[in-house]
C-alpha cells in the first residue's frame, strides 16, 4: 500500500509524463468524438438509460433474492453456482476448480482484479493468460490497467512493440494492425491447450441464470467455448431480474462505452449440451463440460443497505466518467487502486482495500461533478466523495493526517 505522500508523488510523475499525455489525449478526444456520434444515431439511449436506472435500483433492494433464484436456475442448468460472502471464500473456490500445470485463459474480468485473483491462481501452479488485448499488454508490461473498458490506453505502439518483440522473441515494428495479429497468434495456442476460462459478466438474470458478457476482439468467445471449465466470477450488483433487463444492460452500457454496437454479445446459461442421440441429455458437447458461477458480495451487500453509497452499484463500468473527469486525463489509472477515478474512490472503500486505499483517491477528487453528467446511471460521485471525506475526518483522517494514518496502518514511517 502507497502512502499519500508516495501516492502523491506517483501522481506527479504521471502528470509530468509526455507518453502518458499524448496516449490520453488521443484517447480522451476519440472517445468523445465516437461518444458524439453514437448519440446522434440513437437518440432514444437516455430514456433507455433512464429505465435501467430503476432496474438496477429495484435489483439492489432484492439483491439477496435474486441471486438465490441465480442459484437455483444455474444449478437447473447443470452448473454450480456459490454465493461468497468474501474475496477469500471466491478465491478459494475458484483455485479448487484448478490444478497445478492448467493453462487458464480470462476475458472481460475486472472483478478478478478485486480478488487478486491472478496471483492466487499461479501461486496454484497455473499459467495464466490475460486475453482482452488491452488486459494482455498490462499482463505482459506487469502492470495494472489504467482503465476500466482500455487497460492500455497510456501505451504507445512503440511500446508495445517492443513488448512483443521480447514476450514472443522476434522483432516488431510498431505498426497497430501487425501487433494486433502477433496477439491474436500467440493467444490462439493458449485457447486450444487452456483447460479452465475465467470471465465476468456485463450482467446475469436472475430468471434464466443467463450470464451476459459484451465483448469486441472474441476473445470471450473462445474462453467461454474452447476449454473445458467455465468459471464466471461476479458481483451481486451485476444480477438483474429478466432476460430482457440483462439486454438493457448491454444496450445502455454499449452505446455509453462508445460502441454503435459492440462486435459480440455472449448469452450463456450453463455447460454445453447436447440431446442428439435418442433425446439424452449429455452434457459436454463441443463447449465447456462444466460451469461454474461465482456471485461475490465482498461487502456489496453492505453497500446496498447504504442508502448514499448504494447508487455506485449501478455503476456499468462503461468507462465513461474517466473520460468527462478532470484529473484522470492528466494522470491515467493512477488516481486509482485496483477500481478507478471519482467512482473508484467508492468502489475501493468497499470492495478493493477499504478506507485507508480509498483515503488519497477521495481527496484527488475535484467534486467537479462532470462525471454526474457523463453518468447513464446518474451516480452522484460528489456526494459520495463527500461523505467518504466525512467518515475520514471522524477518524481524524484529514489531509494532513493521511500520511501518519496510513504509516499506523503499514507500521513503519515512510520519510
Ligand atoms: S460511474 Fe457511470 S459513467 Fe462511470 S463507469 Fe460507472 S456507469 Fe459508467
Amino acid at each position: 500500500m502507497e502512502s499519500f505522500d508516495e501516492y502523491f508523488n506517483t501522481l506527479w510523475d504521471a502528470a509530468m509524463d509526455e507518453d502518458l499525455r499524448v496516449a490520453l489525449k488521443r484517447a480522451v478526444e476519440r472517445f468523445r468524438r465516437n461518444r458524439a456520434e453514437a448519440f446522434k444515431i440513437y437518440p432514444w439511449i437516455e430514456e433507455k438509460a433512464e429505465k435501467l436506472r430503476k432496474v438496477k435500483d429495484y435489483s439492489l433492494l432484492h439483491m439477496d433474492e435474486l441471486a438465490k433464484e441465480v442459484k437455483d436456475r444455474v444449478e437447473d442448468l447443470h452448473g454450480s453456482c456459490i454465493i461468497a460472502e468474501t474475496a477469500e471464500e471466491a478465491v478459494e473456490y475458484i483455485t479448487d476448480q484448478v490444478k497445478a500445470g492448467d493453462i487458464v485463459v480470462k476475458a472481460k474480468s475486472m472483478t478478478s482484479e478485486e480478488l487478486d485473483l491472478n496471483r492466487h491462481l499461479e501461486e496454484a501452479g497455473c499459467e495464466v493468460y490475460e486475453t482482452d488485448l488491452g488486459e494482455f499488454i498490462v499482463q505482459q508490461m506487469g502492470s495494472r490497467p489504467m482503465h476500466i473498458l482500455a487497460p492500455a490506453v497510456h501505451v504507445r505502439r512503440e511500446k508495445v512493440a517492443k513488448l512483443f518483440s521480447k514476450v514472443m522473441g522476434r522483432e516488431f515494428k510498431p505498426d497497430i494492425p501487425t501487433l494486433v495479429t502477433a496477439a491474436r497468434d500467440f493467444l490462439r495456442e493458449k485457447f486450444i491447450k487452456a483447460r479452465v476460462g475465467i470471465t465476468g459478466a456485463n450482467a446475469i438474470a436472475a430468471e434464466t441464470g443467463t450470464v451476459f458478457i459484451i465483448e469486441n476482439e472474441g476473445n470471450a468467445k473462445l474462453v467461454t467455448g474452447l476449454p473445458d471449465k467455465h468459471i464466471v466470477i461476479a458481483g451481486l450488483e451485476k444480477i438483474v431480474p429478466t432476460l430482457q433487463d440483462g439486454m438493457l444492460v448491454v444496450e445502455v452500457a454499449m452505446r455509453y462505452a462508445n460502441y454503435k454496437s459492440s462486435s459480440y454479445v455472449n448469452l450463456i446459461s450453463g455447460p454445453s449440451k447436447t440431446g442428439d442421440i435418442e433425446k439424452q441429455i449429455v452434457y459436454g458437447a463441443h463447449g465447456p463440460r462444466e460451469y461454474h458461477v461465482v456471485l461475490l458480495d465482498n461487502h456489496r451487500r453492505e453497500m446496498a443497505r447504504d442508502p448514499v453509497y448504494r447508487q455506485a452499484l449501478r455503476c456499468l463500468r462503461c468507462g465513461g466518467c474517466l473520460y468527462a473527469c478532470t484529473i484522470y486525463p492528466l494522470v491515467a489509472g493512477y488516481f486509482g487502486h485496483v477500481y478507478i477515478g471519482g467512482i473508484g474512490a467508492i468502489l475501493t472503500r468497499f470492495l478493493a482495500g477499504g478506507i485507508e486505499a480509498a483515503a488519497p483517491m477521495a481527496y484527488t477528487c475535484t467534486l467537479c461533478g462532470r462525471c454526474r453528467e457523463f453518468c447513464p446511471m446518474k451516480i452522484d460521485v460528489p456526494e459520495m466523495i463527500l461523505k467518504l471525506r466525512g467518515e475520514l475526518a471522524e477518524r481524524g483522517l484529514t489531509p494532513t493526517r493521511v500520511k501518519e494514518y496510513v504509516e499506523e496502518l503499514i507500521g513503519f514511517k515512510t520519510g
